[in-house]
């Protein structure tokens, strides 16, 4: 009985000619439109074809990672009442990183020192995580995400994407003019050559008609092991492991722990922001600089001044200079200084200078101890969440094809500016290898070919282990000279790759 009344007043709501017939539900939506292809659909599009080949079983975690919300730190600001501020953190139960970071040092240094004398160890996470000898087996909770993606799976080799090639054909078919090979910017390893020329074979992207998007980046750089001496790339191992600088304090909420900080808010005597929170990747770039006390220093893609703000928080810097050459975030950068760090700290504020120079164009020879290149990319993480200033809009293809060239520039700019015996630091916030130790082979390949310079890579692989329990590294990817941060749900940093370059002559 009930079953009918339900069908009659269905059918009578349905049949009478109110806002919700069935006639109107069915105009409005035949009015609607197809839904259009969005920039973030075109980014996502984009990864899941150019990502996979290259981060194999780990692509699926850190997809999803990408599409979840990001984890920031909170970097403490010395310009406002930063005792306030460090006991509300430790109130919260968020992780002090100095003294962690400091522990980690010390028992990864004792591990080292007890296998210099050969005595038996007992393995422990930060020894395990540079494959010291050790006796007991970890269990699955000591293990990093990667360490037991490795475990459970012995890892792809890595394949071809045919889906590039398959695509790239496709369009080929109707862009008659081209004039090069354009499949052959999709390089197989077996396809380099004995001299290694393989930067050679990257296609300008003035070349690039109609493929824009099929523009293979993955295997390009992978398994090559030739070249590098004839190009005069040499590479050091760091020994010294990363710390915090002592004056920055910056905190975290634990690895599985979503909890936000607090909206910063201005401290009540000197007016200044108590703390600064950004993306937990961001930190390790300005870490791996190795600030020293009076340091001259080049940010020289500064804005909106995340890093730039964390160098001046160690209260090291003899001089900074901030570089953008957009005017808009320039403004960003200021206000940011201006929030926080106070008209009162003259001293501090007399060593910042902020400029608006295009870093390409820069003239500047061996003038600074430190150089941060922090450069624009595909900004993976923001391209998957915002349609609007997207580097995958259609209208911005020819500066995303033509990034390699302009962040290869960058870094070329960044070591002609570095002092004899100091440090560049190269990093990007996107996982692509094109974009990362792709442009540092493109960078030293012109040292090579158009100046005298002399510099090494320094491998910092060792060096970052005090982090590991913070970061997920990216290990065994086929890396030849940088580190990077995968987003992980259990610490969602990144992505953030540096690569740390030191000038000899
Ligand atoms: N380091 C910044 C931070 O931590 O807040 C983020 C830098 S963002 C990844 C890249 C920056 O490079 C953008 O602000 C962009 O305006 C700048 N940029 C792009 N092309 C540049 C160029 N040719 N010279 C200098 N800066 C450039």
């Amino acid at each position: 009985m009930i079953g009918v009344l339900s069908l009659y007043i269905k059918y009578n709501v349905l049949s009478r000619a109110s806002p919700f017939s069935l006639l109107h539900v069915q105009k409005r939506y035949k009015k609607k439109k197809t839904p259009k292809v969005t920039n973030t659909m075109r980014a996502l599009d984009y990864f899941d074809i150019a990502y996979p080949p290259v981060y194999g079983m780990r692509w699926p975690s850190i997809r999803l990672a990408l599409l979840s919300k990001p984890k920031y730190i909170s970097v403490v600001n010395n310009f406002a009442n930063h005792e306030e501020v460090v006991k509300a953190w430790l109130d919260l139960g968020a992780l002090d990183l100095g003294p962690r970071i400091a522990s980690s040092v010390e028992k990864i240094s004792n591990s080292i020192m007890r296998r210099l004398d050969d005595t038996p160890d007992v393995q422990n996470e930060d020894s395990a995580a540079i494959g010291l000898p050790g006796t007991i087996r970890p269990s699955f909770r000591e293990l990093t995400d990667d360490e037991i993606v490795a475990r459970i799976t012995e890892e792809d080799i890595r394949r071809y994407p045919e889906e590039y090639k398959k695509r790239a054909l496709a369009k080929m078919e109707y862009i008659g003019e081209a004039d090069v090979d354009l499949t052959n910017r999709v390089l197989l390893p077996s396809q380099i050559g004995p001299d290694g020329s393989l930067m050679m074979d990257h296609v300008p992207s003035d070349k690039l008609k109609g493929l824009e998007n099929w523009i293979e980046e993955t295997d390009a750089f992978l398994d090559i092991n030739q070249g590098d001496e004839d190009m005069g790339l040499k590479i050091e191992r760091q020994e010294q492991l990363l710390q915090l600088p002592p004056n920055l304090k910056v905190f975290s909420f634990l690895k599985g722990d979503i909890s936000d900080f607090p909206h910063p808010k201005a401290d009540r005597t000197l007016s200044s922001y108590d703390h600064y929170p950004l993306d937990g990747g961001s930190l390790l770039p300005v870490l791996a600089l190795d600030i020293k006390p009076g340091d001259h220093m080049l940010d020289l893609c500064a804005a909106p001044g995340g890093k730039s703000l964390i160098a001046l928080q160690t209260l090291m810097l003899g001089r900074l200079v901030c570089n953008d050459v957009s005017v808009n975030r320039q403004k960003r950068l200021i206000n940011i200084l201006n929030q926080y760090i106070p008209e009162c700290f003259a001293s501090v504020n007399n060593t910042v200078e902020v400029r608006v120079d295009d870093g390409c164009e820069l003239q500047e020879e061996e003038m600074y101890d430190k150089v941060l290149v922090d450069v624009p990319c595909l900004t993976d993480r923001h391209s998957l969440k915002e349609d609007d200033n997207n580097i995958f809009a259609v209208k911005r293809v020819k500066e995303r094809l033509r990034l390699p060239e302009v962040q290869a520039q960058l870094l070329l700019s960044a070591i002609k500016a570095v002092r004899p015996g100091g440090t560049v630091v190269y990093s990007t916030c996107t996982l692509s290898p094109l974009q990362n130790d792709g442009v540092v082979r493109l960078a030293f390949n012109r040292i090579w070919q158009e100046t005298k310079i002399d510099c090494v890579v320094i491998d910092l692989s060792d060096a970052v282990q005090p982090l590991s329990f913070l970061y997920r590294f990216g290990s065994k990817l086929g890396l030849r000279y940088g580190q990077i941060v995968l987003p992980s749900l259990l610490n969602n940093f990144g992505p953030m790759y540096i690569a740390k370059i030191k000038r000899l002559r």
